[in-house]
């Protein structure tokens, strides 16, 4: 059977006038390891589930990226990050929101979705279940970057709570990461990860915690993951009805997810974009905005490297 694995990290504003070469190469070798990783465990006959949680883990190591190191800071400055994952198989899911001090939260909703008979765990709660678990403690200083630091300064100087500072190449770019993959005996799975938005108060949690609005994953239908300013994903409860469309309509993966970004999202101004796979593992890229950092390695084991919106 062909497997497949796709990545992403993170859609919005990223413009090719403001990228370094230096900063492009890092941010490119950080999505190829993890695509790599990815596939390295499909291709030794390991899961979907396996692959999807490998990879994601690659990008929240990383500090390019807004999740785990290199999470955005809230209005308190402190990391409170969110994450889920789901198997098609079963349509198994699990997800965590609000976790302080979990090195990898996608293997926190790992765990719940695999050791725990929750689906949701948030806060506090989450991360007395995790210690139970064997995970370790990480200090907050572990995900401390001085640019989420200036980030911060920059937002809250200007009372806003969402990215759009134009400091650093993708300033205005929401980093979640996330994966979908397919693997060889048919099964789909879709994980996602992210800091939220900078500057967010008030226990805030956007669509990367939420299954169905910033995962699905669904044998035989899709496997996707978004990213994108969560309000928007939520309320239109994206990666479900992008699988719905195609269940119900018929509809490819390619034009349910161009309908929803391109239309639905972006007709009510919500930016972003999102990454699915189809039941044979192809992969599919949807953006409306100028970038989105992304990867794939094909059922044929070609790898592709992409970050803007222009690039096929
Ligand atoms: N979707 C994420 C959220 O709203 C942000 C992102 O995609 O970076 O929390």
């Amino acid at each position: 059977m062909p497997f497949s694995i796709a990545i992403h990290g993170g859609a919005g504003t990223i413009l090719r006038e403001q990228m370094t070469p230096e900063l492009q190469r890092e941010i490119e070798a950080a999505l190829e390891k993890s695509v790599r990783a990815g596939q390295d465990i499909l291709s030794s006959g390991g899961s979907a589930v396996d692959a999807v949680t490998a990879a994601v883990k690659v990008l929240e190591d990383s500090p390019h990226f807004n999740a785990g190191r290199g999470s955005v800071l809230t209005h308190r400055e402190m990391v409170e990050m969110d994450a889920s994952i789901m198997s098609g198989k079963g349509k198994n899911a699990g997800a965590i929101a609000g976790v302080k001090h979990i090195r990898n939260p996608i293997e926190l909703a790992k765990a719940v979705m695999e050791d725990s008979e929750h689906v949701f765990l948030i806060g506090e709660g989450a991360e007395s279940f995790a210690f139970e678990h064997d995970f370790l403690y990480t200090e907050q200083d572990y995900f401390y970057t001085d640019r989420r630091y200036d980030q911060l300064q920059s937002m809250k100087e200007k009372g806003l709570f969402a990215l759009s500072e134009f400091r650093y190449p993708d300033d205005n770019k929401y980093g979640t990461v996330g994966a979908v993959a397919l693997d060889q005996y048919g099964d789909l799975a879709a994980a996602t990860s992210t800091g939220g938005i900078t500057n967010k108060q008030y226990g805030r949690v956007g669509d990367s915690a939420v299954i169905g609005a910033g995962t699905w994953a669904e044998n035989q239908v899709v496997a996707v993951s978004t990213t994108g300013m969560g309000e928007y994903f939520l309320q239109e409860n994206v990666a479900a009805d992008l699988a719905a469309r195609v269940r119900y309509l018929n509809e490819t993966v390619g034009q349910a997810a161009d309908h929803i970004i391109q239309g639905e999202l972006k007709d009510r101004g919500g930016e972003g974009g999102l990454i699915a796979m189809d039941k044979s593992g192809n992969a599919y890229f949807a953006m409306n905005s100028s970038g989105m950092y992304r990867a794939s390695i094909d059922p044929r084991g070609k790898c592709k490297i992409r970050i803007y919106a222009d690039q096929d």
